[in-house]
């Protein structure tokens, strides 16, 4: 997966590269020229990669819906339940607004809007932000097949929850359909070890169809604003977290950064939390060691709720359009951006983009102008994508202390550096 990655990387930039400004090349093959765009990028790499897409998220919904009923199942005391939500919640709400102050902090520091003209005439669409009665009445579904055919996560989880519930209360009708989604448990899980045989062509394909467009030669005034960003991305990933990790369980977070390598790869190459859980789930039961009864709930809720990444860039770009727009901000503005980024962040799925509309949110909450998502649109996809990494990071991270915290987590396979590696 690392060298799919890699390679996809560096080819995409070759073609670029062949391709100055989206030109065409013509590649003669016998008596005919082969179009190196329509055939190579538009044709194979993007064929490859969106079926790898697909079937990712083709996963997400059955996957979700079998695991966590089996994961309440197993718990056998429903009565957990809501101690578990509770940590879980606390904890995804906790580290975004520790995210999101930090991105602040670093932002203000370095000004990266500070002397920069920008004018945009292209416009955003801001959508108003759900109150947060509104995300908690639309978590139930009225119709559980229109949450499954829509993908709604939250509502998936809490008919599946429900579901569980009835279940473990059912005596022996619970315990014959128990074994049917514990079986189910086996086969889907199957399915996404089937899916990382192919994950690395997927993932090259991805990510060699992004570089043929993406380059940081043509960021310009946005470079600074990028890399603050960035920084701060990185900051999180690798020193917050493993602070965290370390202060509340104890555990090397080496191991923990290790084992999250291919979960972030995918995160990365497919900018969306909610089509990496299949892959997130995997490393947190398979290599890490939270139950199942843990990480089943964790893992699919924290892709929805919990965006330590995406609040960073939310924190970034405001002050940067504040700066470049030359307006100030108060402390009670920022806590403002805090609050909203946070609580935003509830009701919105894990998918390419959606950070950016969260963004429209925040910073209609402090008078900003919505139009100044127009100047970073351009940088955003390379921070989409690194910020989703940092994402499912978080998730896994909060699953392993809940875990941990219920004693619901297995230490030997933590420090097994072989666990999960021949799940094929
Ligand atoms: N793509 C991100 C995710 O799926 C959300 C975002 O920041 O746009 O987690």
């Amino acid at each position: 997966i690392v060298f799919g990655m890699v390679t996809g990387i560096l080819f995409g930039t070759y073609l670029q590269w062949l391709m100055p400004n989206g030109t065409d090349k013509l590649i003669p093959l016998y008596w005919f020229d082969l179009s190196l765009k329509g055939f190579i990028v538009d044709g194979l790499l993007e064929i490859i990669g969106q079926i790898f897409m697909a079937s990712l998220r083709m996963l997400v919904v059955p996957l979700v819906f079998v695991s966590l009923i089996c994961g309440v199942c197993s718990l056998k005391d429903t009565s957990k339940l809501g101690r578990i939500g509770g940590k879980a919640v606390g904890m995804y709400l906790i580290t975004t607004a520790i995210a999101i102050s930090i991105a602040i902090a670093v932002a203000l520091l370095v000004s990266p809007g500070e002397g920069v003209n920008m004018t945009t005439d292209s416009t955003f669409e801001s959508k108003e932000a759900p109150s947060l009665a509104q995300v908690i009445i639309q978590m139930f579904p009225t119709n559980p097949f229109e949450s499954f055919a829509q993908g709604n996560m939250l509502q998936i989880i809490v008919f599946a929850l429900l579901f569980g519930m009835a279940i473990a209360l059912s005596g022996k009708a619970g315990e014959r359909i128990a074994v049917f989604f514990e079986d189910m448990n086996i086969v889907v899980m199957r399915l996404v070890s089937i899916l990382m045989n192919i994950a690395p062509y997927g993932v090259f394909a991805l990510l060699a169809s992004l570089f043929t467009t993406v380059s940081l030669a043509t960021f310009g005034n946005l470079i600074e604003y990028f890399f603050v960003v960035f920084f701060v991305l990185l900051m999180h990933a690798f020193i917050t977290y493993p602070i965290i990790l370390k202060i509340l369980t104890g555990l090397n977070p080496f191991i923990f950064l290790k084992k999250m390598r291919d979960a972030t790869i995918f995160a990365f190459s497919t900018a969306s939390s909610n089509a990496t859980i299949p892959v997130t789930l995997e490393t947190a039961t398979k290599k890490m060691g939270v139950k199942n009864s843990i990480a089943s709930f964790t893992v699919p809720l924290g892709a929805t709720i919990n965006m330590d990444g995406t609040a960073i860039m939310q924190g970034v770009a405001t002050v940067f359009i504040a700066q470049v727009f030359s307006q100030d901000l108060s402390l009670a503005d920022y806590l403002t951006v805090v609050l909203t980024a946070t609580l935003a962040s509830i009701g919105t799925a894990g998918v390419p983009g959606v950070g950016l509309i969260m963004l429209a949110m925040v910073l209609q909450q402090v008078g900003l102008p919505v139009e100044g998502i127009a100047l970073i649109i351009g940088v955003d996809r390379i921070l989409d994508m690194t910020r989703t990494a940092v994402n499912v990071t978080g998730d896994s991270m909060v699953s392993i202390v809940v875990a941990k915290s219920e004693d619901q987590f297995d230490n030997d396979m933590y420090s097994d550096p072989q666990a999960g590696s021949n799940s094929e």
